[in-house]
């Protein structure tokens, strides 16, 4: 393979072109050109390409243009390498690009936003709660249960005390 076809491999792939159709339009082999996609993380589909592809892209402007407003940077020969033009960029920048998870606490099963993916709580009352109170919130849930009173949400940890006594069953 050479380097052209390399390059063209990725562009198409870029552009969300299957297997086939790259590899009729190169003259390569369907084999081939999916051993160059998956050894090059270029097989995903869809979204996964798409945000890879975003990547790609950022990569490759990271230090000669600015990330935020595009503009040519001029890189000092001392000191640290810029990726903005200025303050503002750089701020803008990372306001819109932070990347953050949607996580479901473990405790209150509440949906909530994260900037970590293993983060388990949404606050630091439900570790608390999670960490000192099992006894307390167990004997309170079972009670409510057993008076067939509505319960606002069951904390994982008993959810799975709860499911493996039925895997015994
Ligand atoms: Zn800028
Ligand atoms: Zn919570």
């Amino acid at each position: 393979m050479t380097e052209e076809q390399k390059y063209q491999i990725r562009v198409m792939r870029n552009q969300g072109q299957g297997y086939k159709k790259i590899a009729a339009n190169l003259c390569l082999s369907r084999d081939v050109v999916r051993g160059y996609c998956k050894r090059n993380g270029i097989n995903g589909f869809g979204a996964d390409l798409a945000e890879q592809h975003n990547l790609n892209l950022i990569n490759e402007k990271t230090y000669v243009y600015c990330l935020q407003c595009d503009s040519k940077l001029v890189q000092s020969k001392r000191g640290k390498k810029k990726k903005y033009c200025s303050i503002d960029c750089k701020r803008d920048w990372e306001k819109n690009n932070r990347k953050v998870y949607k996580l479901w606490c473990q405790y209150c099963r509440k949906q909530y936003i994260s900037q970590s993916n293993n983060s388990k709580f949404c606050s630091n009352d439900c570790y608390v709660r999670n960490r000192f109170f099992k006894e307390e919130d167990g004997a309170e849930i079972l009670g409510k249960i057993l008076k067939r009173k509505s319960v606002e949400f069951i904390p994982k940890w008993l959810e799975e005390l709860l499911l493996s006594y039925l895997k015994d069953y």
